[in-house]
């Protein structure tokens, strides 16, 4: 690898919402989308980088709206856990076909199926090179798996939190429906907080901010952007505390 090409960020957590593996369905997995991305993340774990992921459930269920077809909210919450943990499962499984090793660490411990989340066992995963998948989000009802990003990321000393989204960063407003929406390169956390941005939920922003990770924004559909990005090269959005520094 070249002085240019390497690497800005030797730990990466990286964040996919269930909605990143459905491709162009409504609902549930995408078996080609998963592998591609599985492709992906290969990538970047031969070039030697360390890697969590933390993958969401809203492709099969969510508990808000469980909670109002009626099923008390925190069983629906815990639904939405474990259909994040069916995602996992799925992940690991198209990375191990490609030979990539990985461990899921399940925040609701389920130990004929995964591992339980222990801080120290996920850090000597990733030190091994193993990829962590860390399943259930944070364990408890009323957080989102973004919260549960931010949350891990701090606990692992992880060095960026990346974001993989529908578009190529973070926007004014949906660039999907308001055609001059301004597109952003850099943005501070309270920039994001104070105009209510949509990039993740305000608690995981200021979870990310107390703990000074940066959290980078790029899109999950373009091919080869993940390897991209973690070199600083290609379309993203970065969010820091102050816009000229980033923590490496
Ligand atoms: N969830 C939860 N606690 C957590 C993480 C997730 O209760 O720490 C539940 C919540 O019901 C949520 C669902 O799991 O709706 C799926 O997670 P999320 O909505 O974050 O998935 P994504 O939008 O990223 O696909």
């Amino acid at each position: 690898m070249t002085d240019a090409a390497r690497p800005l960020y030797p730990r990466i957590l990286l964040k996919l919402s269930g909605e990143a593996l459905m491709g162009t369905g409504e609902y549930g997995l995408d078996p080609e989308t998963v592998s591609r991305l599985a492709a992906e993340l290969r990538s970047v774990v031969s070039a030697g980088i360390q890697v969590c992921l933390v993958i969401g459930g809203g492709n099969i269920f969510r508990g808000v709206i469980g909670a109002a077809s009626g099923i008390e909210r925190a069983s629906a919450d815990n639904m939405g856990m474990l259909a994040t943990v069916i995602n996992s499962l799925a992940v690991q499984s198209a990375l191990e076909r490609i030979d990539v090793p990985t461990r899921v660490l399940s925040a609701i411990p389920m130990t004929t199926v995964c591992e339980p989340y222990i801080r120290r066992r996920a850090i000597r995963h990733m030190e091994k090179g193993r990829v962590v998948i860390c399943a259930a989000g944070t364990g408890n009802p009323y957080f989102t798996t973004d919260t549960a990003a931010a949350l891990r990321a701090a606990e692992m000393d992880c060095n960026v939190i990346l974001k993989g989204t529908q578009v190529d960063g973070v926007y004014s407003a949906d660039p999907k429906k308001v055609k001059d929406a301004q597109r952003y390169d850099r943005l501070t956390y309270l920039e994001v907080l104070s105009r209510d941005l949509q990039v993740m939920d305000a608690s995981a922003i200021s979870l990310a901010r107390e703990n000074n990770i940066p959290i980078l924004v790029f899109s999950i559909h373009k091919p080869g952007a993940l390897a991209d990005v973690v070199v600083g090269r290609g379309m993203y959005t970065l969010i820091t505390e102050a816009k000229d520094t980033a923590k490496s």
